[in-house]
């Protein structure tokens, strides 16, 4: 046997239960589960009494009682099999819904038993529903030497199956001896004698049966330095790999657009961030290399005044360039305001979106091919669209995060020497771990400044209690001619969920606003996208007054006179979003307001996350907080974020430090060996393997 073998080989699993673990857990070998980690360990060394268990006490207990009497009550789905139960110091009951026979015969009044699960204290009472029950004269023989168990997650399906979490611990017990001399070590010996980790062996043993709290985080911390590890190695060489042979363009020049612009036309000055982002992105291009750059800043920071001097470096060394934003009325606000601030710079710029008329957009195209026009705005559908260009040098994206490799690679027009330089701009802060994962190969620029005389936006909680209050205050705002921004998270009410839907909110706001001095618009997402847009377009032109939508508002419109945001059920939304809405208010000179309304009783996660937002404004702080709170995998999903690897036991949102430790450590040893071909390096070399970052053949295509 190996840790390559079928499951099935090992004893006490067998063909029926090898093909459950393959279909339900993606177990199939031996390292499969070797692999399959506890998430939870239970001290079952620890007897608890009943009177000592309150509702704080450990979600799990284990007690030592006798079985009084019994009851077979309720009908059909209700019907239930309750043994009560006590000890010294109480009474309790256990309580089975299925499996109500074979508990029946187990069990005799007189039995002095050990009960395991889930406490649940209701009435001031003490019930375990399907608890594990053992005879305390027959503990399980074990083949390990831990008085704590591992809890392993399992499903419905292998719970009826004969697999829930305790048959698994038994399962991997009984692998132990079977493979424990098949492990090998995958870091080099030198590495893990620098660091100071435990071996491979060490390890597993320790992760699954634990024999103190220190052996099991010196266990962890050596599997999950291994796992970032692998991938830092992995992500580094690609990027190495690109610096050497991603040949790109050189903007050698800043010529007469540029500086005609600069002396004469930027109406105010830039923040030094602003000017540190534009001399990282002025470099990069003039290296000879392609550039691959993302740029983050808060809402209001100043992305598009970087895009746009950036751009024209691009123009004054003879290239074209495109702007891409993700909605067409973005598109449009970006035409329009590069246009104005360009005034009589001779740089000649074009809006081409979905609804260009076909006679235009044959005139673009045809321009755009012979060279003539030197900025293309348009959406990122553009990207999709076969429009040629007859110099494409620099394309910027904005308000995207997931910008992979692929996508780059299909900016790659026929017969261009090089693919263009890439900035992709973001509002959507992303914590630097995620950003180092998600974007190793990428470079990354902050702009961590607003511009001067910018009042951050108040942030204010209320319940549905100050309602009255609340419109009093919207009214007087929009009577000193405001707008302001009511959202809601659902469109229609729906009987599960009890939120604010935007049906009823706008029912409720045309009687407290009515015309003609309060007008609204309307914008959600079953909107067809002119309907969207027109409602929108009312809004920006100071038309209308309230505008009523759901978060598809969310992505980078500006109405600088627009002064408050109401966020209807704030508990509903995610914190990354509801920063993403609060920032579209506070563009203007005035004080802006965000205003959360909740109901009353909010569970604690919802809690810490309006906590939040009243107290800070600071993007990234709220970015590290959402990626605490929900994981990173509600932050993007694993497969929309481009890891194309499960991490068995790191996590993103609570290692950072390992994280950064492997990074630095993956970067030392590639600087004394780039291809880790030493002999010593061999392992590090098939762990890094293991990470291939999904789209990897792109990169061989591109380079
Ligand atoms: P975002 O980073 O959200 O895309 P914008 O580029 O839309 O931000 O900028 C927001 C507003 O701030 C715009 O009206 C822009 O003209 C203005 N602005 C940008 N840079 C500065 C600056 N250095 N000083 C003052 N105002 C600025
Ligand atoms: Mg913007």
């Amino acid at each position: 046997m190996t840790l390559d073998s079928d499951i099935k080989f090992l004893k006490g699993v067998g063909e029926k239960r090898a093909q459950l673990l393959a279909k339900e857990l993606n177990i199939v070998d031996v390292r499969g589960l070797l692999y399959y980690f506890p998430f939870r360990y239970i001290d079952r060394s620890r007897i608890y009494s009943i009177g000592e268990i309150t509702e704080d006490t450990a979600t799990f207990v284990q007690i030592r009682v006798r079985v009084e009497g019994f009851r077979l009550i309720g009908e059909r789905a209700k019907r239930r099999f309750i043994a009560e139960v006590c000890d010294p110091s109480g009474r309790a009951e256990l309580v089975w819904f299925k499996g109500i026979n074979w508990i029946q015969k187990k069990l005799r009044p007189g039995d002095e038993i050990i009960a395991f699960g889930r406490a649940n204290i209701f009435n001031g009472k003490l019930s375990i529903v399907h608890p594990e029950v053992e005879s305390p004269f027959k503990l399980p023989d074990r083949s390990v030497d831990s008085s704590v168990q591992g809890v392993y997650s399992t499903t419905e399906r292998l719970n009826d199956n004969g697999l829930g979490t305790k048959a698994i611990y038994k399962l991997v017990c009984l692998m132990w001896p079977q493979v424990e001399h098949l492990i090998e070590e995958t870091l080099p010996e030198w590495l893990i004698e620098k660091m100071g980790l435990v071996s491979l062996r060490t390890a597993l043993y320790e992760v699954h049966f634990p024999r103190s709290q220190q052996a099991l985080e010196r266990a962890r911390l050596r599997l999950k330095f291994e796992e970032l590890l692998g991938v830092q190695l992995q992500i580094l060489s690609l990027k190495n790999h690109r610096i050497k042979v991603c040949r790109g363009y050189c903007f050698s020049k800043i010529g007469e657009k540029f500086n005609g612009f600069y002396s004469r036309r930027l109406p105010f000055s830039l923040t030094e961030a602003q000017k540190r982002v534009i001399r990282e992105i002025r470099a990069d291009m003039g290296s000879g290399r392609q550039m691959n750059r993302l740029l983050q800043g808060d809402v209001g920071s100043g992305k598009t005044m970087v895009a746009l001097m950036t751009m024209l470096i691009a123009v004054d060394n003879g290239f074209q360039c495109s702007l891409m934003a993700p909605t067409e009325i973005l598109a449009t606000q970006h035409y329009k305001s590069i246009c104005e601030q360009l005034g009589d710079v001779d740089v000649k710029v074009e809006l081409l979106t979905g609804s260009t008329k076909n006679r235009d957009r044959a005139d673009i195209q045809a321009r755009l091919a012979a060279g003539q026009i030197d900025i293309l705005i348009g959406t990122h559908a553009l990207i999709e669209d076969v429009v040629q260009y007859k110099n494409l040098g620099y394309v910027v994206i904005d308000e995207q995060h997931r910008f992979g490799v692929e996508q780059r690679s299909r900016l790659w027009s026929k017969g261009a020497e090089y693919l263009p330089h890439v900035l992709v701009m973001t509002a959507t802060p992303i914590p630097r771990t995620l950003a180092m994962t998600l974007y190793g190969d990428l470079s990354v620029s902050v702009i961590d400044e607003l511009p001067p005389g910018r009042k951050p936006v108040k942030t204010l909680h209320f319940a549905e209690g100050a309602r009255m209050k609340v419109n009093a205050f919207l009214r007087s705002e929009i009577d000193s001619g405001r707008q302001v921004y009511v959202v809601y998270p659902l469109i229609k009410g729906s009987e599960k969920l009890d939120y604010k839907n935007l049906e009823d909110g706008a029912e409720m706001l045309a009687d407290e606003f009515p015309p003609p001095r309060y007008v609204t618009s309307v914008v959600h997402g079953k909107m067809k996208p002119a309907e969207k847009e027109y409602g929108m377009r009312l809004f920006v032109k100071g038309e209308t007054n309230i505008m009523i939508a759901t978060s598809v508002i969310e992505v980078g419109v500006n109405v600088p006179n627009a002064t408050v945001m109401v966020i209807e059920s704030a508990e509903r939304f995610g914190l990354a979003q509801l920063h993403q809405l609060r920032g579209r208010v506070g563009r203007g000179s005035e004080q802006s307001y965000c205003i959360l309304m909740t109901k009353d009783g909010l569970s604690s996660d919802s809690r810490k996350r309006i906590e939040a937002m009243t107290r800070t404004t600071d993007g990234f702080e709220i970015a590290e907080l959402d990626l605490k709170l929900r994981g990173p995998g509600d932050l993007m999903g694993t497969q929309q974020s481009g890891l194309a690897f499960e991490f068995k036991i790191a996590s993103l949102a609570k290692d950072g430090q390992v994280l950064e430790l492997a990074r630095s450590v993956a970067e030392q040893i590639l600087a004394r060996d780039p291809e880790l071909a030493a002999p010593e390096n061999e392992k590090l070399s098939e762990l890094k393997r293991k990470y291939s970052v999904a789209h990897s053949a792109d990169f061989s295509m591109i380079s």
